[in-house]
Protein backbone atom coordinates (compact mmCIF):
# COMPACT_ATOMS: atom_id res chain seq x y z
CA UNK A 1 0.00 0.00 0.00
CA UNK A 2 1.68 3.56 -1.14
CA UNK A 3 0.89 6.76 -1.53
CA UNK A 4 3.29 9.25 -3.34
CA UNK A 5 4.85 12.20 -1.48
CA UNK A 6 3.02 15.55 -2.50
CA UNK A 7 5.57 17.86 -0.83
CA UNK A 8 5.49 17.89 2.58
CA UNK A 9 8.97 18.82 4.02
CA UNK A 10 9.96 16.19 6.75
CA UNK A 11 9.91 12.97 6.43
CA UNK A 12 9.77 10.09 8.66
CA UNK A 13 10.31 5.75 8.85
CA UNK A 14 8.71 4.31 12.23
CA UNK A 15 9.24 0.72 12.29
CA UNK A 16 6.39 -1.51 13.99
CA UNK A 17 3.31 1.22 13.57
CA UNK A 18 0.44 -0.33 12.97
CA UNK A 19 -0.98 -0.60 16.40
CA UNK A 20 -1.03 0.66 20.12
CA UNK A 21 2.35 3.27 20.71
CA UNK A 22 3.56 2.86 17.30
CA UNK A 23 0.38 3.93 15.83
CA UNK A 24 0.16 6.95 17.91
CA UNK A 25 3.71 8.02 17.25
CA UNK A 26 3.01 7.66 13.30
CA UNK A 27 -0.37 9.85 13.90
CA UNK A 28 1.85 12.28 15.84
CA UNK A 29 4.61 12.97 13.51
CA UNK A 30 2.57 12.97 10.55
CA UNK A 31 0.52 15.83 12.79
CA UNK A 32 3.68 17.51 13.18
CA UNK A 33 4.29 17.74 9.19
CA UNK A 34 6.10 14.98 8.55
CA UNK A 35 4.99 12.38 5.37
CA UNK A 36 5.60 9.17 7.27
CA UNK A 37 6.44 5.38 6.16
CA UNK A 38 5.51 2.92 8.81
CA UNK A 39 6.09 -1.02 9.13
CA UNK A 40 3.59 -3.71 10.12
CA UNK A 41 3.72 -7.51 10.06
CA UNK A 42 0.57 -9.23 11.10
CA UNK A 43 -1.98 -6.15 11.77
CA UNK A 44 -2.91 -5.68 7.91
CA UNK A 45 -6.13 -4.00 8.44
CA UNK A 46 -5.44 -1.77 11.40
CA UNK A 47 -2.51 -0.62 8.80
CA UNK A 48 -4.73 -0.16 6.16
CA UNK A 49 -6.87 1.53 8.40
CA UNK A 50 -4.50 3.85 9.85
CA UNK A 51 -3.29 4.99 6.10
CA UNK A 52 -7.10 5.79 5.26
CA UNK A 53 -7.37 8.03 8.22
CA UNK A 54 -4.41 9.96 7.80
CA UNK A 55 -5.36 10.23 4.07
CA UNK A 56 -8.49 11.35 5.11
CA UNK A 57 -6.87 14.05 7.26
CA UNK A 58 -4.59 15.41 4.68
CA UNK A 59 -1.40 13.69 5.86
CA UNK A 60 0.78 11.45 3.98
CA UNK A 61 1.67 7.89 5.03
CA UNK A 62 2.70 4.63 3.66
CA UNK A 63 2.08 1.07 5.46
CA UNK A 64 5.21 -1.11 4.71
CA UNK A 65 4.56 -4.91 5.40
CA UNK A 66 8.39 -5.78 6.99
CA UNK A 67 8.80 -8.52 9.79
CA UNK A 68 11.47 -7.13 11.85
CA UNK A 69 12.41 -10.58 13.20
CA UNK A 70 13.03 -10.76 9.19
CA UNK A 71 16.65 -9.22 7.83
CA UNK A 72 15.86 -8.96 4.55
CA UNK A 73 12.33 -7.82 5.41
CA UNK A 74 13.53 -5.10 7.21
CA UNK A 75 16.51 -3.86 4.58
CA UNK A 76 13.57 -4.11 1.73
CA UNK A 77 11.45 -1.32 4.21
CA UNK A 78 14.00 1.17 4.52
CA UNK A 79 14.60 1.25 0.58
CA UNK A 80 10.98 1.39 -0.10
CA UNK A 81 10.25 4.48 2.60
CA UNK A 82 13.28 5.71 0.87
CA UNK A 83 12.03 5.64 -2.69
CA UNK A 84 8.42 6.86 -1.37
CA UNK A 85 9.71 9.74 0.92
CA UNK A 86 13.23 10.53 -0.15
CA UNK A 87 15.73 11.33 2.41
CA UNK A 88 14.36 10.20 6.09
CA UNK A 89 15.07 13.03 8.76
CA UNK A 90 13.77 11.15 11.45
CA UNK A 91 13.63 6.85 12.45
CA UNK A 92 11.50 5.34 14.67
CA UNK A 93 12.20 1.54 15.78
CA UNK A 94 9.23 0.71 17.84
CA UNK A 95 8.31 -3.17 16.65
CA UNK A 96 8.73 -5.66 19.95
CA UNK A 97 7.13 -8.60 21.45
CA UNK A 98 6.18 -9.46 24.73
CA UNK A 99 6.10 -13.75 25.47
CA UNK A 100 6.22 -13.65 28.90
CA UNK A 101 7.35 -17.18 30.81
CA UNK A 102 9.29 -18.05 33.62
CA UNK A 103 12.47 -19.91 32.89
CA UNK A 104 11.35 -23.10 33.35
CA UNK A 105 8.55 -22.36 30.86
CA UNK A 106 10.29 -20.33 28.09
CA UNK A 107 10.56 -21.99 25.01
CA UNK A 108 14.00 -21.69 22.93
CA UNK A 109 11.60 -21.11 19.89
CA UNK A 110 9.77 -17.53 22.50
CA UNK A 111 13.82 -16.51 23.36
CA UNK A 112 14.42 -16.92 19.74
CA UNK A 113 12.00 -14.63 18.15
CA UNK A 114 12.12 -11.90 21.46
CA UNK A 115 15.52 -11.25 20.73
CA UNK A 116 15.15 -11.30 16.62
CA UNK A 117 12.32 -8.98 17.31
CA UNK A 118 13.14 -6.58 19.99
CA UNK A 119 17.25 -6.67 19.77
CA UNK A 120 18.59 -7.46 16.05
CA UNK A 121 15.84 -6.63 14.50
CA UNK A 122 16.35 -2.87 16.55
CA UNK A 123 20.15 -2.72 15.00
CA UNK A 124 19.23 -4.40 12.13
CA UNK A 125 16.35 -1.36 11.20
CA UNK A 126 18.76 1.23 12.17
CA UNK A 127 21.71 -0.04 10.00
CA UNK A 128 19.42 -0.39 7.34
CA UNK A 129 17.95 3.18 7.33
CA UNK A 130 21.26 4.91 7.88
CA UNK A 131 22.10 5.44 4.36
CA UNK A 132 19.21 7.00 3.75
CA UNK A 133 18.51 9.00 7.14
CA UNK A 134 19.66 12.69 6.36
CA UNK A 135 22.95 14.45 8.06
CA UNK A 136 21.89 16.07 11.51
CA UNK A 137 18.75 13.15 11.88
CA UNK A 138 16.80 11.68 14.61
CA UNK A 139 16.96 8.14 15.43
CA UNK A 140 14.51 7.19 18.53
CA UNK A 141 13.91 3.10 19.85
CA UNK A 142 10.86 2.11 22.09
CA UNK A 143 12.94 0.40 25.30
CA UNK A 144 10.88 -0.26 28.51
CA UNK A 145 10.91 0.74 32.07
CA UNK A 146 11.36 -2.72 32.96
CA UNK A 147 14.92 -2.39 31.58
CA UNK A 148 14.89 -0.76 35.07
CA UNK A 149 12.77 -2.71 37.15
CA UNK A 150 10.64 -5.40 36.66
CA UNK A 151 8.89 -6.66 39.44
CA UNK A 152 7.32 -9.81 38.09
CA UNK A 153 8.61 -12.59 37.29
CA UNK A 154 8.23 -14.67 34.18
CA UNK A 155 9.50 -10.97 32.10
CA UNK A 156 13.30 -11.72 32.32
CA UNK A 157 14.29 -12.35 28.43
CA UNK A 158 11.41 -9.04 27.48
CA UNK A 159 13.62 -7.32 30.28
CA UNK A 160 17.11 -8.05 28.90
CA UNK A 161 15.60 -7.69 25.32
CA UNK A 162 15.13 -4.14 26.38
CA UNK A 163 18.13 -3.58 28.25
CA UNK A 164 19.97 -4.48 25.75
CA UNK A 165 18.58 -1.87 23.95
CA UNK A 166 18.92 0.75 26.08
CA UNK A 167 23.09 -0.65 25.78
CA UNK A 168 22.84 -0.08 22.45
CA UNK A 169 22.33 3.27 21.56
CA UNK A 170 25.14 3.99 24.26
CA UNK A 171 27.41 3.00 21.11
CA UNK A 172 25.00 4.29 18.20
CA UNK A 173 25.54 7.63 19.64
CA UNK A 174 29.15 7.34 19.16
CA UNK A 175 29.16 5.48 15.70
CA UNK A 176 26.15 8.00 14.47
CA UNK A 177 28.12 11.20 15.91
CA UNK A 178 30.39 12.34 13.20
CA UNK A 179 26.83 12.61 11.09
CA UNK A 180 25.15 14.42 13.31
CA UNK A 181 22.95 12.24 13.51
CA UNK A 182 21.33 11.57 17.55
CA UNK A 183 19.75 8.65 18.91
CA UNK A 184 17.69 8.27 21.78
CA UNK A 185 15.54 5.38 23.59
CA UNK A 186 12.62 6.26 24.99
CA UNK A 187 11.23 3.84 28.00
CA UNK A 188 7.82 3.44 28.80
CA UNK A 189 6.18 2.29 31.66
CA UNK A 190 2.44 0.69 31.27
CA UNK A 191 0.43 2.07 28.57
CA UNK A 192 -3.29 1.05 27.11
CA UNK A 193 -2.01 -1.00 24.23
CA UNK A 194 -2.94 -4.19 23.58
CA UNK A 195 0.26 -5.80 25.10
CA UNK A 196 -0.99 -4.99 28.10
CA UNK A 197 -5.03 -6.22 27.55
CA UNK A 198 -6.27 -8.14 30.86
CA UNK A 199 -3.49 -6.62 32.65
CA UNK A 200 -4.63 -2.64 32.54
CA UNK A 201 -6.33 -2.67 36.00
CA UNK A 202 -3.57 -4.26 37.83
CA UNK A 203 -1.17 -2.13 36.13
CA UNK A 204 -2.96 0.99 37.21
CA UNK A 205 -3.23 0.12 40.60
CA UNK A 206 0.52 -0.43 40.51
CA UNK A 207 1.11 2.75 39.27
CA UNK A 208 1.31 6.13 41.61
CA UNK A 209 -0.63 8.63 39.67
CA UNK A 210 -2.84 5.45 39.49
CA UNK A 211 -3.23 4.98 35.69
CA UNK A 212 -1.33 4.02 32.48
CA UNK A 213 -0.52 6.14 29.58
CA UNK A 214 -1.98 7.13 26.39
CA UNK A 215 -0.34 6.21 23.58
CA UNK A 216 -0.18 9.79 22.63
CA UNK A 217 1.57 10.69 26.18
CA UNK A 218 4.21 8.82 24.63
CA UNK A 219 4.10 9.89 21.11
CA UNK A 220 4.41 13.57 22.84
CA UNK A 221 7.92 12.34 23.81
CA UNK A 222 9.08 11.51 20.66
CA UNK A 223 7.79 14.81 18.99
CA UNK A 224 9.79 16.56 21.25
CA UNK A 225 13.34 14.59 20.20
CA UNK A 226 12.74 15.22 16.76
CA UNK A 227 12.51 18.87 16.94
CA UNK A 228 15.44 20.89 16.23
CA UNK A 229 16.10 22.04 20.36
CA UNK A 230 16.67 18.48 21.19
CA UNK A 231 19.75 18.28 18.96
CA UNK A 232 22.13 17.70 21.85
CA UNK A 233 20.56 14.81 23.49
CA UNK A 234 22.35 11.70 22.05
CA UNK A 235 22.86 8.13 23.66
CA UNK A 236 20.38 8.29 26.74
CA UNK A 237 17.58 6.66 27.67
CA UNK A 238 14.65 8.81 28.49
CA UNK A 239 12.17 7.07 31.04
CA UNK A 240 8.69 7.71 30.55
CA UNK A 241 6.65 5.89 33.72
CA UNK A 242 4.20 7.74 35.66
CA UNK A 243 6.84 6.76 38.58
CA UNK A 244 6.36 3.49 37.72
CA UNK A 245 10.12 2.55 38.43
CA UNK A 246 10.55 4.70 41.57
P1 LIG B 1 1.39 -3.58 20.53
O1 LIG B 1 1.45 -5.05 20.65
O2 LIG B 1 0.13 -2.86 20.82
O3 LIG B 1 1.93 -3.12 19.08
C1 LIG B 1 3.14 -3.61 18.62
C2 LIG B 1 3.46 -2.97 17.29
O4 LIG B 1 4.70 -3.50 16.84
C3 LIG B 1 2.42 -3.29 16.25
O5 LIG B 1 2.31 -2.24 15.33
C4 LIG B 1 3.02 -4.52 15.58
O6 LIG B 1 2.62 -4.69 14.23
C5 LIG B 1 4.50 -4.19 15.62
N1 LIG B 1 5.27 -5.41 15.56
C6 LIG B 1 5.32 -6.40 16.46
N2 LIG B 1 6.11 -7.39 16.02
C7 LIG B 1 6.56 -7.00 14.80
C8 LIG B 1 7.39 -7.59 13.84
N3 LIG B 1 7.93 -8.81 14.02
N4 LIG B 1 7.66 -6.90 12.71
C9 LIG B 1 7.11 -5.68 12.49
N5 LIG B 1 6.30 -5.08 13.37
C10 LIG B 1 6.03 -5.74 14.51
O7 LIG B 1 2.55 -3.07 21.50
P2 LIG B 1 2.81 -1.63 22.14
O8 LIG B 1 2.31 -0.57 21.27
O9 LIG B 1 2.39 -1.68 23.54
O10 LIG B 1 4.40 -1.67 22.16
C11 LIG B 1 5.19 -0.94 21.25
C12 LIG B 1 6.60 -0.93 21.78
O11 LIG B 1 6.61 -0.33 23.07
C13 LIG B 1 7.21 -2.33 21.95
O12 LIG B 1 8.58 -2.28 21.62
C14 LIG B 1 7.02 -2.59 23.42
O13 LIG B 1 7.95 -3.52 23.90
C15 LIG B 1 7.23 -1.20 23.99
N6 LIG B 1 6.66 -0.96 25.30
C16 LIG B 1 5.32 -1.07 25.53
C17 LIG B 1 4.81 -0.81 26.77
C18 LIG B 1 3.37 -0.94 27.08
O14 LIG B 1 3.00 -0.95 28.28
N7 LIG B 1 2.47 -1.02 26.12
C19 LIG B 1 5.67 -0.39 27.90
C20 LIG B 1 7.07 -0.30 27.54
C21 LIG B 1 7.52 -0.56 26.29
P3 LIG B 1 1.74 -5.95 13.74
O15 LIG B 1 0.57 -6.06 14.67
O16 LIG B 1 1.40 -5.58 12.35
O17 LIG B 1 2.63 -7.14 13.83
Amino acid sequence: MARKRTGTSKSALVFGGSRGIGAAIVSRLVADGYAVAFTYAASTDSAHRLVEEIDAGGGEAVAIRADSADPAAIRTAAIKAHEHLGTLDVVVVNAGIMRLGTIEATSLDDLDLMIDVNVRGVFLAIQASLPHIADGGRVMTIGSCVAIRTGFPGSSVYQFTKAAVAAMVKGLALDLAPRRITINNLQPGPTDTDINAGALEALSDKSPLKRVADPAEIAGLISYLARDEARYMTGTSLTIDGGFTL
